[in-house]
């Protein structure tokens, strides 16, 4: 391999914030948070579940005010 220009590969740890359900798999990262994972995502458990966490979406309505049930 050529030196100097490949990025550093670890072992990755992958954290799901929803679930906190942890894994690992190969990254250019250490550590890894994502939303949703195979072991909560809907397609993979076939149940329908809200997730509890506000998205960035529910986050820049309430900074300015806006209802979410408003009609445009
Ligand atoms: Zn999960």
């Amino acid at each position: 391999m050529k030196q100097g220009i490949h990025p550093q590969y670890y072992k990755a740890k992958v954290v799901c914030t929803t679930c906190g359900n942890e894994f690992e798999t190969g990254s250019t990262k250490p550590e890894i948070r994502v939303d949703t994972c195979s072991n909560c995502h809907p397609f993979y458990t076939g149940k329908q579940k809200h997730v509890v966490a506000a998205g960035r979406v529910d986050k820049f309505n309430k900074k300015y005010g806006i209802n979410n049930t408003n009609e445009q």
